[in-house]
């Protein structure tokens, strides 16, 4: 299981390396194009997604690019969402209702019915893997993902050649596109997690108190992705800081130091590893509080119909980790960790503990 995670980090890391890396319009690119224009090579103005260029290919440091992806795959597509990652990135600012009730889905009686549609590009195995991530929904929130109907708004669903969905509801009205790729049924939860309204856990406002970041080495491309969620964009919903989210990116994501250190690490200095095979407690409760969902779904609990399987089973949609790995830790401090309470519920560390010190805490 580590070496998948390490694949799916590495690969994923890859991936969003090479989407950024291929973005054309980078502050701190040389657009030097001809002998005789010299252009800057970055500009004072904060643009989420790079500044335009002229014909020269230089900066144009009064125009932003207003389309393209963020965070590697977080889809700006559109007006609206433009001006959502402007607020959310803070550069522009708004009251939190109106941030709050912007992009979420309408409520009718106790369930969220989001519509649905393939386009025909998807394949039936990658058809097979978006149903199975709906069931995950089904099973653990009051979000409906159903095939559409009356919904004004409602997903469209591609293939593409990645994995990238918008944050939230974006449109009025219309299909709002989201890509599935030859991604995996956790990655596929993860963007239906975008879909419903959430952005990268690694991102929260209080990320720092968990989160060590050395700037010093991080590539001039990561800075604007890395940045933290303006706190007025950003409701709590009474879940603490969660290694273990499906939102939160691996430390591969932003690189590594010229001696092998990764740039973005836990606060004692560990690789975060990060997960995409389930939700985390969290964004259960995360998802269910943000839609008032009712009370049996909160508490992390899944639905009713398989509430007396064991949590574990009931809660992944492949084997859990302890089933799939050997008893071993895969990290190289967790007695440090466990000294300092990290094997205890509640820490703040449990769940990193629980995936990357089992040994040490008895957990296997
Ligand atoms: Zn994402």
């Amino acid at each position: 299981m580590l070496a998948k995670i390490l694949t799916f980090g590495l690969l994923t890391s890859l991936k969003l390396c090479a989407l950024i890396q291929a973005r054309p319009t980078q502050d701190a690119i040389d657009a030097i194009k001809s002998d005789d224009v010299v252009c800057k090579e970055s500009c004072s103005t904060i643009c989420p997604l790079g500044h335009e260029r002229d014909e020269n290919g230089c900066l144009i440091c009064g125009k932003c690019n207003i389309r393209g992806m963020f965070e590697g795959d977080i889809i700006i597509g559109n007006e609206n969402s433009y001006h959502q990652l402007l607020t959310v990135v803070g550069v522009k600012t708004r009251t939190r209702r109106a941030a709050q009730k912007n992009n979420e889905w309408p409520k009718t009686g106790d369930n969220v019915n989001i519509g649905y549609v393939f386009d025909d590009s998807v394949s039936r195995k990658a058809k097979r893997r978006v149903m199975r991530a709906i069931q995950e929904y089904n099973k653990h929130t009051c979000i409906r993902f159903v095939p559409k109907t009356s919904q004004q708004t409602y997903l469209k669903i591609y293939a593409g050649d990645q994995c990238s969905s918008y944050v939230g509801k974006v449109l009025p009205r219309g299909g709002q596109d989201m890509f599935v790729g030859d991604c995996s049924v956790g990655s596929i939860m993860h963007e239906l997690m975008h879909a419903v309204g959430f952005w990268h856990e690694h991102t929260r406002p209080d990320r720092d108190n968990f989160v060590a970041i050395k700037w010093a080495n991080l590539a001039k491309e990561h800075e604007i992705s890395i940045r933290k969620l303006n706190p007025t964009e950003w409701d709590k919903l009474d879940s603490p800081y969660d290694y273990n989210s499906i939102m939160h990116y691996p430390s591969y994501a932003y690189g590594y130091t010229s001696e092998g250190e990764p740039v973005m690490t836990d606060k004692m200095g560990e690789e975060i590893l990060a997960q995409r095979t389930r939700f985390s407690t969290e964004d259960i409760r995360q998802i269910n509080r943000k839609y008032d969902c009712p009370a049996r779904y909160l508490g992390g609990r899944s639905s009713p119909e398989i509430s007396t399987k064991p949590m574990p089973s009931a809660r992944t949609t492949s084997k859990p980790l302890a089933q799939k790995s050997s008893c071993k830790n895969t990290v190289s401090n967790c007695e440090r960790l466990v000294r300092l309470g990290g094997c205890e519920k509640g820490n703040v560390l449990y769940l990193y503990m629980k995936m990357s010190c089992k040994r040490s805490c008895q957990m296997c």
